[in-house]
């Protein structure tokens, strides 16, 4: 068995350790003869697995007592339309910063649904940087206030957050969750995707304060309503059985065997430094992202050159670097190094890429 080093933006690399304990309870989970995902979510087996994830999630991520965690289905993506209908509720108003593709989508999601006003944008520069926000310029009337934290297109990521007053802050967090610690009480509502960095495909995660889990707009379908899963606990339907399993595997993986965030954050730094610090005296590669607003997580770089670019991804692949071309939009490639890429691996991409430099420059 060879496994690649896979720099994929999402779905990505899981730890190996997790892989191998879901391997090993496949087909017997804890002695109930059966897989965890053949069995019933009403189990009292599998409610005791549901309920660890949610508790190692508020343990991991110290998430304060008056937020409830929802495990939804239908990707960050299907958020783009519960946030609005959820909380736009008062006023109907919604900020937005604009800094790439998902916020974007997230942004004209809500307009079909809500007054939702572009607050400040990166579009200028292909989304190279985070905006400087004036909170003079907020709508203090809004009912809340929309950003996306790390931008897994573009490679950037907010180094601070929006002093937004009253207004509840919302972010996207589907590509830095559990990628180092973050004040959950700065905001009303955190949503995630759980294909970056939390486990597989099929299980989105939102963290939402007690008391923004309200009536939902006029309308708004059962299924997309927080209060009828907060009022289920994430049961009001067959929830995403396994991936949240998984998830609570990547947990245990996190609080055990990492150490924690504030060590997952160390760890990250580590890899990312290894990286910019090789992009930032290459004279063949370098990074598209301004210095003060680069991701911990997504890194693209290009060499200016599209032959050249292909020729290396063409390598790297043949080398075990996988996923390593960049989005359509950005061109070149893009380093996906989530929780799960070992230092090891990203080592061994920049002694590549040293390498690469020295046949191609
Ligand atoms: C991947 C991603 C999405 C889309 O997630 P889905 O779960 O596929 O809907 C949204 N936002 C961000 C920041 C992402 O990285």
């Amino acid at each position: 068995m060879s496994r690649v080093y896979n720099f994929s933006a999402g779905p990505s690399m899981l730890p190996e350790a997790v892989l191998r304990r879901a391997a090993a309870e496949m087909l017997d989970y804890e002695g109930s003869g059966q897989s965890v995902m053949e069995m019933s979510h009403r189990s009292k087996t599998y409610q005791s697995i549901i309920d660890g994830c949610s508790s190692l999630l508020r343990e991991v991520m110290q998430i304060p007592d008056n937020y409830e965690i929802l495990f939804l289905q239908g990707g960050a993506s299907t958020q783009f339309a519960m946030v609005p209908l959820n909380l736009a509720t008062k006023t109907g108003k919604a900020d937005f910063v604009l800094t790439g593709q998902w916020a974007k989508k997230a942004y004209s999601e809500a307009k079909k649904l809500i007054t939702a006003r572009e607050v400040a944008s990166s579009a200028d520069k292909t989304f190279s940087y985070i905006p400087t926000l004036d909170p003079a310029t907020f709508d203090p009337q809004a009912d809340y206030f929309h950003i996306c934290m790390n931008n897994t297109i573009y490679g950037t990521k907010f180094a601070q957050l929006p002093d937004t007053g009253d207004v509840p802050l919302v972010a996207d967090v589907s590509s830095c969750i559990l990628s180092e610690p973050l004040d959950v009480s700065r905001f009303g509502l955190l949503y995630a995707g759980a294909q970056k960095n939390m486990g597989p495909a099929g299980l989105t995660v939102v963290i939402i304060r007690k008391d923004l889990i309200g009536e939902p707009r006029e309308g708004t379908p059962t299924m997309l309503t927080y209060k009828i899963h907060a009022e289920n606990g994430s049961m009001y339907n067959t929830p995403p059985c396994y991936a949240i399993y998984i998830c609570k595997l990547v947990l245990e993986w996190i609080k055990n065997e990492v150490g924690g965030l504030e060590k997952m954050q160390q760890l990250n730094q580590q890899k990312a430094a290894l990286l910019y610090d090789y992009l930032d005296q290459s004279t063949l590669f370098h990074g598209t992202v301004e210095k003060g607003s680069r991701s911990l997580m997504n890194i693209p770089f290009v060499t200016g050159n599209e032959e050249m670019d292909a020729a290396f991804v063409k390598a790297a692949t043949a080398a075990g670097f996988v996923n390593l071309k960049g989005h359509r939009t950005v061109g070149g490639m893009r380093a996906s190094i989530y929780n799960a890429m070992p230092l090891e691996g990203v080592e061994k991409l920049v002694a590549f890429m040293k390498d690469f430099e020295a046949k191609n420059a």
